[in-house]
């Protein structure tokens, strides 16, 4: 390709509305130009390292056994209701009608479809098992589409759907998915950590995430995780064991009593109020769960995790109550109360949960349901709820125990850029997807599935390599391998050395791209470096001496050497990524 040809126009500024690196080079490079909110034009470099991408993911899946099909994107209302979804997925399903008023949602993922095909196909156990994938554009309403590539709404991912026979053949298929996750984003030249996670929308029990661990804000995701085992879980997920005692041993309240607390709206000016440790506080937390309040209850040095929350109630949608909501909601129960002063006791028909750090509190301080005061020495049988249920519902923090060893966590950060499933028969038992087995007996299928971000496994390479002056793509999946720079286009015997080697770099199977512009070597140096050739051979004055200058773009090493040694270099490098 020669750089006057090809369709690339960097900008001058990064986009007004890119957070990240990734978003801001991809688009300042050329890469992506954003149609609307959370949907991008993929230009021709960024389709070649996505092709990339999907091509190693191909390679590994089809090596692992799995078979590649293609489902369509729009899926009908009807399988959506069989397998309960319909109802339960929320906003970031897609809904639309066609001119028949029949419903349809753009595909967020698979499992309905694939499920429905293997009822119609896969119906003895002689078939089992089968894993089946695909890679396509899905679409995920998201409530906070940003960070370019990394949440878009339409975005590029392989999912593969694994159907067994019984649970030890699923838990097989999990290592070999595992075995294939490792190999792909090894090739990438990701580093992943497999993290234990919540498994969300798409369900079952047992899942993992493989995290690029990075400190950047492009980490959506915070991951704990201990030095001293292999124990990694993402935040909406991870448990440990708490170092501090409930209280310092002393016996604070003799007796249970109401007693003034003026003006402590925290949980600091009450401790402080009342020259209390805050692990003595009952907090009272009030959210929305798909639109109903509901009070969560937990030890008061100690944070709500949203997702356990939501779990636990088994809802779609969870936010903190707003003022006006809480106003509302002590008005009727008949209450004046603040924030700061609210408590479980005294509430009709509230839902109540609380954490299992509430289990242990003994003569501790709660709000009341009055202004300016709060209940000390208490005890949760004098607080009247009725069917109270304990759940682990408590955000980890660093410093608190492993759960598998007992060291102190760790935390970091990190994009998920794929994630593994244990569904079981989530999909199948209610589907009524089964095959029969050797009895002639009819048994649900147990399901896993595997999905791979690849748009957003492209967008976190950027984020893992990068540096002030551009990308650093891992040759992998590089858009080109190689850029030959003449530093004048004008000097004949400089363009016929270059036009040489990019001649025998092509022949050899190289993806070269020879930068015959007439400009600056200046811009051409910086244009290279932002695109993210991994290599760079430039052919200037010491060419009269028979050499060119051979730079590598993730080691910024500069080397002169023979041009033929530099057109070899990038050869041997691009037969070992083959
Ligand atoms: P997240 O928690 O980041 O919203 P998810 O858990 O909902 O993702 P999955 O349903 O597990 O995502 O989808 C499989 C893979 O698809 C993810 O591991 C991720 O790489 C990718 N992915 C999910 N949502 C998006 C998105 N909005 N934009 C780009 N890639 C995405
Ligand atoms: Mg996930």
């Amino acid at each position: 390709m020669k750089m006057s040809k090809l369709f690339v126009q960097t900008m001058r500024e990064f986009p007004s509305d890119a957070e990240v690196v990734s978003h801001k080079m991809l688009a300042r490079a050329g890469y992506i130009r954003k149609l609307t909110s959370g949907v991008y034009n993929y230009l021709p470099l960024m389709w070649r390292v996505l092709k990339k991408v999907e091509n190693i993911v191909r390679d590994e899946m089809d090596k692992a056994g799995a078979q590649e099909l293609l489902m369509p994107f729009v899926q009908p209302k009807e399988l959506w209701v069989e397998s309960g979804r319909w109802e339960a997925y929320g906003k970031e399903l897609m809904r639309l009608k066609d001119r028949h008023n029949r419903e349809m949602c753009l595909g967020p993922t698979h499992e309905e479809i694939i499920t429905a095909i293997a009822r119609d196909g896969l119906k003895s156990y002689k078939q089992l098992p089968v894993n089946l994938y695909q890679i396509q554009s899905k679409f995920r309403d998201e409530v906070r589409p940003r960070f370019g590539l990394l949440r878009g709404r339409e975005f590029i991912m392989k999912d593969a759907y694994s159907f067994s026979t019984s649970q030890e053949e699923l838990e097989a298929e999990y290592k070999n998915m595992w075995q294939a996750y490792t190999n792909i984003f090894n090739r990438c030249g990701l580093a992943t950590k497999a993290v234990q996670s919540d498994s969300g929308a798409i369900g079952g029990n047992v899942s993992h995430e493989f995290m690029v661990i990075t400190d950047t804000d492009a980490g959506e995701n915070d991951v704990f995780y201990c030095d001293d085992c292999d124990y990694a879980a993402n935040s909406n997920h991870a448990i440990s064991t708490l170092p501090d005692a409930v209280t310092d041993g002393k016996e604070y309240f003799q007796k249970a009593e109401i007693v003034d607390t003026p003006n402590t709206h925290s949980i600091e000016e009450l401790s402080a109020f009342l020259n209390i440790p805050s692990t003595l506080i009952l907090k009272s937390l009030i959210y929305i769960i798909d639109k109903k309040p509901v009070m969560a209850l937990i030890r008061a040095d100690k944070q709500i995790e949203e997702t356990k929350l939501l779990n636990a109630i088994g809802g779609v949608e969870i936010r903190i109550a707003t003022s006006p909501e809480i106003e509302e909601l002590m008005t009727e129960n008949g209450f004046n109360a603040i924030p700061g002063f609210i408590g479980p006791k005294g509430f009709k028909n509230l839902t109540i949960v609380a954490d299992n750090t509430v289990k242990d509190l003994k003569n501790f301080v709660v709000g009341i349901n009055q202004n300016d005061v709060h209940y000390v020495g208490a005890n949760l049988e004098d607080l009247d709820i009725s069917e109270l249920k304990y759940f682990d519902l408590r955000l980890v923090e660093a410093g608190e125990y492993c759960p598998q060893c007992g060291k102190p966590l760790k935390v970091t950060r990190g994009i998920e850029v794929g994630n593994i499933f244990q569904l079981g028969t989530k999909y199948s038992k209610p589907m009524n997807a089964v095959y029969l087995d050797a009895d002639g007996k009819a048994k649900p299928y147990i399901m896993g599935c595997y999905g791979i971000g690849i748009s957003r496994t492209a967008a976190a390479a950027v984020e893992a390599h990068h540096d002030d002056w551009g990308i650093k793509w891992p040759l992998a999946i590089a858009p080109y391998h190689v850029i030959v720079v003449p530093v004048s286009t004008k000097d004949e015997q400089q363009m016929s050395v270059a036009e040489k080697m990019y001649k025998e770099l092509l022949a050899n199977g190289v993806e070269a791209v020879l930068d015959d512009r007439d400009e600056r070597p200046g811009v051409k140096f910086k244009d290279a470096d932002l695109i993210g050739f991994p290599y760079r051979i430039t052919v200037g004055k010491t060419i009269a001496e028979g050499n060119v200058e051979f730079v590598t773009r993730a080691t910024g090493e500069k080397i002169t050497i023979k041009p033929e040694d530099a057109v070899n270099a990038v050869i041997d490098a691009v037969k070992k990524i083959k």
